[in-house]
């Protein structure tokens, strides 16, 4: 066996969303939304089932969804992509995670993570042989600066992953940030990946700058998305990855063992999705910031102390602010199995070095378990402190 499987633990998510339903806690814990999901998006999906093909489609992906990847990001983000020869489907963004990183790291190849960094980042670039160096941002700000990346890159730095809007810490990378990353990995002539699968949830009239358009980071770039994310139907796993030709060709080799291909039917699905009317991303934008306003106001009346949220489905309390002298974990612990209220402790998302003090909280829930979950945190917060 694989010792780097064999002494892994069960993610996070997992692992909390597992204990809510044992405990029948209240999960704010992984995201996903507990709501249906939008209704024309899902009766195309039954259209295709029952009309449409059922066999396998192009290992790439059907041609429909290819075209409207490109011609979404044409639309929403002025990134101008060839479908057929840069675009992939694949089966979630976590599968464009593993054939972007199997195809592109080398062994012994640095790569580059940002922590708090999604779980899957860390164990793929080890089953590829990559060794990993690590960038450490840090709350409130969350920011990248310069001493930070000529500390992390070396010579041998291949590939760089980012995640923006980022995962858990609900910030997003503002302009400066990306022009310094840019400016570091043309020099190191390496590749990012840009886990962008956030991109669609972003508050407060804020813009997403998707990474490719940055000068020079065109060609440089392997940008991912998940349909998931953009139609609230997580497990849906239907992603995409968009690269320059000669990426993409490599990348596309590296897919074809692991899914092949992703079901038909929910890539018309997701087509069909990508084109509708700017009011549906609109209204969805609007409708997850009302849900994030209701859950940082209910926690703020319990008396945490809750850290901005600029877009995801997340937002996280800070500990020490809020009285809790608690790690994380220890938190996130009591609160699962005394309060009955799933969280994630933020240190999940560290190798080393891990920011201890924060808790992350899906707001992506229908206001009933939004108020009940912020009933439970209410309990959570009476176990630590006794005022
Ligand atoms: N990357 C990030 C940053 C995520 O937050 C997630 C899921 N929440 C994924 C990748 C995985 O997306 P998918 O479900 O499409 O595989
Ligand atoms: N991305 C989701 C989260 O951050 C979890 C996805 C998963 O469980 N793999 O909560």
């Amino acid at each position: 066996m694989n010792p780097l499987y064999a002494e892994m633990p069960t993610t996070i998510f997992e692992a909390m969303s597992a204990l809510a339903r044992e405990l029948g806690a209240v999960n704010l814990g992984q995201g996903f939304p507990d709501a249906r999901g939008p209704d024309a998006v899902i009766e195309a999906a039954v259209t295709a089932l029952r009309e449409g093909s059922n066999q396998y489609p192009p290992m790439a992906g059907m041609a429909e969804l290819r075209r409207a990847v490109a011609d979404h990001y044409r639309r929403h983000q002025q990134v101008d992509l060839d479908w057929a020869s840069e675009v992939t489907v694949t089966s979630g963004a976590t599968e464009a995670l593993a054939a972007a990183i199997f195809a592109l790291v080398r062994p012994g190849d640095e790569v580059l993570l940002f922590q708090p960094m999604y779980d899957a980042y860390l164990p793929l670039v080890l089953r590829a042989g990559g060794v990993p160096r690590f960038a450490r941002l840090a709350p409130p700000d969350w920011r990248i600066d310069a001493a930070m990346l000529d500390q992390a890159f070396t010579p041998r730095t291949r590939l760089v992953i980012i995640n923006n809007p980022v995962n858990p810490s609900a910030s997003l990378f503002d302009a400066e940030s990306l022009a310094l990353l840019a400016e570091r990995v043309i020099a190191h002539d390496a590749i990012v990946i840009s886990d962008e699968v956030w991109e669609h949830l972003v508050f407060d009239g804020r813009q997403h700058i998707p990474l490719m358009r940055l000068p020079g980071m065109r060609d440089r770039t392997v940008k991912i998305g998940s349909a998931g994310k953009i139609f609230s139907l997580t497990g849906w796993k239907v992603g995409w990855m968009c690269a320059a030709p000669p990426l993409t060709r490599v990348i596309a080799k590296a897919h074809q063992f692991l899914t092949f291909t992703t079901p038909p039917n929910l890539q018309a699905a997701a087509a069909f999705g990508l084109a509708m009317a700017d009011d549906y991303f609109t209204a969805m934008r609007d409708h997850y910031a009302r849900s994030r306003d209701r859950l940082a106001r209910g926690l703020l009346d319990a008396g945490y102390a809750v850290l901005p949220s600029a877009g995801t489905y997340f937002l996280s309390i800070d500990l020490p602010a809020s009285g809790i002298s608690a790690d994380d974990v220890t938190f996130a612990e009591l609160a699962v199995r005394e309060a009955g209220v799933a969280t994630i402790p933020v240190s999940a998302f560290y190798a080393e070095d891990a920011v201890r003090g924060v808790v992350r909280l899906c707001f992506a829930k229908q206001d009933e378990t939004i108020d009940a979950g912020i009933a439970r945190m209410k309990i959570a917060r009476g176990l630590f402190v006794s005022n």
